[in-house]
């Protein structure tokens, strides 16, 4: 793992959110993406050298909307920056840790991720994520 490359934060309306981060951090967001495939709106906030993601279900199947129907709204993933996403499932996986995508999918940001399942990782869902490249 190289970076906390970013913190996930899951909100019921990112219009909102979105204000009251440009607010908290002093700085407006820098992108906003919606990524299909996860059912998510996506907000990006730059800090320092690392970020803020913000988080909005697009449909009520979304783990967004599962997330914070039970665990209300919140801090909800971190997110590793590694060299090689797929590389670091394959460690992750050989370290016993259960990964939710056994291959890396495209995600937010121009990146390739996956997630490892927080009943691995002490409660905390994780993030890996490397640059998508060319
Ligand atoms: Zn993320």
């Amino acid at each position: 793992m190289n970076s906390i490359e970013h913190i996930g934060i899951a909100v019921k309306d990112i219009e909102i959110s979105a204000r009251l981060f440009s607010k908290l951090l002093n700085t407006p967001p820098y992108k906003t993406e919606i990524v299909e495939s996860e059912g998510v709106l996506t907000s990006f906030f730059m800090v320092g050298n690392t970020k803020v993601e913000l988080l909005q279900a697009t449909n009520p199947e979304s783990p967004i909307a599962r997330f914070i129907e039970k665990k209300g709204e919140g801090i909800h993933h971190i997110a590793f920056g590694v060299t090689d996403a797929d590389a670091e499932i394959a460690r992750l996986t050989e370290e016993g840790f259960e990964m939710i995508h056994t291959q890396a999918k495209p995600g937010a940001d121009n990146k390739m991720i996956a997630f490892a399942h927080p009943k691995s990782t002490n409660g905390v869902l994780v993030e890996v994520c490397s640059d998508r490249g060319e």
